[in-house]
């Protein structure tokens, strides 16, 4: 399910018992106009703080926050979100039924366009996803050069689950979000989805056609691909194949 940003509503509308969150904030009120916003941001600066949504701890509701601006470093991009669907691994981790670091913010299916690069990004990045570049982020974020990625296995990749997973931050070891007012960091569940902005490794984006809208690509970014894995490699259907469904949730229904 994704819900796209809207720049008419500030409110935020949880209903969890509906797995509907809808996340409605606008960027224009931190960032002046979008188009002024997403095309300033690089030459100009751009917004110095940004709102986000987040879970403190199980059985607490979200709230927003304001957010120093988050800065990409080598190998990541800032992107501006446009769209975050809600994924049941969300509500899992703010039912407290999958233990992660808090405060953080959850949120892992994006759509957005690209503002920033981090120094030292490699040019071959800076190329394949340019300012502006319409970009769908994918849940587990393959850092590219541990021993599963460069093999291929990017979905087993050791840096994602060490730190990510693990500790709620980049491979660094270090969050890229810290609270406006006080500084206190604010850990990421993959890139911390539910904000105005987020910091995404460049392995985990992929481009995508201006020819699909931002809000129901999110999902692409797992429960699509997460129903794609089981039928093509678990199951190991192919086109043609008679097969018996029992039971389709919200991922099968995709
Ligand atoms: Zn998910
Ligand atoms: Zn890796």
């Amino acid at each position: 399910m994704a819900m796209s940003a809207s720049s008419s509503s500030h409110a935020l509308l949880r209903r969890i018992g509906g797995a509907l969150l809808r996340r409605s904030f606008s960027a224009s009120a931190s960032a002046g106009s979008d188009s002024a916003a997403a095309a300033g941001y690089h030459v100009a600066g751009g917004p110095s703080y940004m709102r986000g949504a987040v879970f403190w701890e199980p059985g607490r509701p979200l709230t927003l926050e304001e957010f120093q601006m988050p800065r990409p470093k080598a190998g990541e991009l800032l992107i501006k979100t446009k769209a975050c669907g809600v994924c049941h691994s969300d509500l899992h981790v703010m039912k407290g039924e999958i233990p992660f670091s808090s405060p953080c913010v959850v949120g892992h299916e994006i759509t957005g366009e690209v503002v920033d690069h981090g120094t030292h990004t490699p040019i071959e990045i800076i190329n394949r996803l340019p300012i502006g570049s319409h970009v769908v982020g994918a849940f587990i974020m393959p850092c590219g050069n541990c021993f599963y990625c460069v093999k291929g296995q990017e979905d087993l990749c050791e840096s994602f689950f060490a730190y990510n997973r693990a500790k709620g931050t980049l491979y660094d070891g270090e969050t890229r979000l810290f609270l406006r007012s006080n500084g206190k960091p604010v850990y990421m569940y993959s890139m911390g989805g539910l904000a105005e902005y987020c910091v995404v490794p460049a392995n985990a984006l992929a481009v995508l056609p201006h020819s699909l809208p931002y809000t129901e690509s999110a999902i692409l970014g797992c429960a699509v691909f997460t129903a794609y894995g089981a039928l093509r490699h678990s199951a190991e259907m192919r086109a043609g194949d008679s097969v018996a469904v029992i039971g389709v949730g919200g991922v099968g229904s995709r």
